[in-house]
């Protein structure tokens, strides 16, 4: 079942995942409310990923920096100076237009890492006119997406501070410390989540281009002689996915599905420690319920790589709107870390026991996802409908249980037996998040309940009182089994970790 990406926003704020900002004032471009379900599923899935790499990995640790920081830092890593986007600007109406994404609707081509010249070719020899009023656009100019602030009480340019754009440097400027106090050996990578601000020029999509979003990163590094030697590749050799390479994209040929191995082999992909953790992140989101049919791994062209990147991969989503970039994994080197030494006058090398040399290690991968895209490819993955019994389409959002915002719905049958179904409910909230609805038909609860996700119900009947037993019912299957109530937070936690299956049962 495809949706658009605005139907997908209208459901999210129908149900409350999802609102626009500060809707009562009409609203704020670029800015999002996570609602009551929403923060929770949003909290969950930062809570798998960080379990999946930071707490389940022995090599790699987190931190949780501020979002402010020192202006140098962002002087060295080179975002105060070229963090830009091209804009189109209208001579008559001064509507401004990103113009790399004005280039792509209007003329239907690829125009990531187009040069201004080239934009400003195409504008003219295409004619190309504001759309809002028809007038004539300016040269493009380059617009800086740091959003500034000032800190404490003076508004003079020693004040000024910016608002990070990604959660990124804070592992470079702490890493001495990273390292010295979680006692790291190379390979190691240092984990992040938390939010990032860009004054985009014109967000759009709902959450898929916003001003303010979270992201989560790792940087992981290596000795500068091992960027080809990742100790744990071929736990993915087996692993396959569409492949988009910088050639195949050049030759205007179609992406292949391919092994990790293959990919290798071929050199496709370049370092191993690429195939491992593009693979790792796809094999994240298959594990979460995501389709596998609807990523694809696609390597940047030249014109379009970052100037400190040796190679970038981005994982890519097939949104209603086209094949987007959830993911990005760059090959950093050792770009961020000489820059800071270079800017801070600090030694930022640390000691390699194994090959007993000082090295500067590099970031071979740096996989960058966000956490806003990845809530988007969960619900669109999840969103499908069903035929009610009198023949109406219903949602039934198929999200995965360790996402869902709660586990559980608790129902009473009828109002007679209120009290032991909230018995059976305050017996689970300790444990299983779960929530109590007794208004409505039996249907109507179990309807309520799909259209939000909630994996499992449980009604308490007549027969509960003579055998202690409940309903379960699977929200993807509609099907139902009996349950002891003994036994029932036992049966959820095993159904919502998949430990066990409703099968099972
Ligand atoms: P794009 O090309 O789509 O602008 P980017 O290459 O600038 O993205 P990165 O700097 O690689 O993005 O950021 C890493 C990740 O952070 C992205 O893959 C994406 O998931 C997320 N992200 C970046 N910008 C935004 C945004 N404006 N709104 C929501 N998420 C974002």
């Amino acid at each position: 079942m495809t949706i658009t990406i605005d139907e997908m926003a209208a459901f999210c704020k129908r149900k409350g995942f999802v609102y626009p900002n500060s809707e009562i004032y009409g609203g704020m471009a670029g800015f999002f409310d996570y609602g009551p379900l929403g923060v929770e599923v949003k909290n969950n899935l930062k809570a798998e990923w960080w379990k999946a790499n930071v707490t389940q990995r022995d090599d790699v640790v987190g931190i949780d920096g501020s979002i402010i920081a020192h202006p140098k830092v962002w002087i060295a890593s080179g975002h105060v100076g070229c963090f830009a986007d091209m804009m189109l600007t209208c001579e008559k109406c001064k509507e401004k237009f990103r113009a790399d994404h004005f280039i792509e609707d209007s003329l239907k081509i690829a125009a990531d890492g187009m040069k201004a010249a080239e934009i400003n070719r195409l504008v003219k020899d295409n004619a190309l006119k504001c759309p809002k009023c028809s007038g004539q656009f300016q040269e493009t100019q380059d617009f800086n997406l740091m959003f500034r602030t000032f800190v404490g009480p003076k508004t003079d340019d020693k004040s000024v501070a910016y608002l990070r754009p990604e959660t990124a440097q804070l592992m470079f400027t702490n890493f001495r410390l990273v390292v010295d106090n979680a006692r790291l050996k190379l390979p190691f990578g240092i984990a992040q989540i938390g939010r990032a601000f860009r004054n985009e020029i014109s967000p759009r999509n709902f959450l898929f281009r916003c001003r303010e979003f979270e992201q989560m990163e790792i940087e992981y590094f290596v000795h500068p002689d091992k960027t080809y030697d990742c100790p744990y590749v071929e736990s993915v050799y087996g692993h396959r996915i569409l492949v988009y390479s910088a050639e195949m994209q050049a030759k205007h040929a179609e992406a292949q599905e391919m092994s990790m191995k293959e990919a290798l082999d071929k050199g496709i992909i370049k370092t191993s420690w690429h195939a491992y953790w593009l693979a790792s992140a796809h094999r994240w989101f298959i594990g979460l319920g995501a389709k596998k049919e609807n990523f694809r791994i696609r390597q940047h062209v030249a014109t379009e790589k970052s100037h400190y990147a040796l190679d970038t991969w981005d994982l890519e989503y097939n949104f209603p709107f086209g094949w987007k970039e959830l993911q990005g994994i760059a090959n950093r080197t050792d770009y961020d870390l000489k820059a800071h030494m270079e800017h801070s006058g600090q030694d930022l090398s640390i000691f390699d026991e194994e090959t007993k040399q000082k090295v500067v290690p590099h970031v071979v991968c740096e996989p960058s996802l966000g956490v806003d895209r990845s809530f988007l490819v969960f619900m669109f993955d999840a969103y499908s409908t069903r035929k009610d019994e009198k023949g109406n389409e219903v949602v039934v959002l198929k999200i995965h249980p360790k996402l869902a915002s709660h586990k559980a719905g608790v129902f009473p049958l009828v109002n007679k037996l209120e009290g032991k179904a909230k018995e059976v409910y305050e017996s689970l909230r300790s444990d299983i998040p779960c929530f109590f609805d007794r208004s409505g038909s039996i249907g109507r609860r179990y309807a309520r309940a799909d259209e939000i996700g909630i994996p499992f119900c449980i009604t308490i009947d007549f027969d509960t009182e003579k055998d202690g037993t409940v309903t379960i019912r699977d929200r993807d299957t509609a099907e139902q089994r009996r349950v002891k109530i003994d036994d029932l937070t036992n049966v959820l936690q095993g159904l919502v970790s998949c430990r066990i299956g409703f099968a099972d049962l």
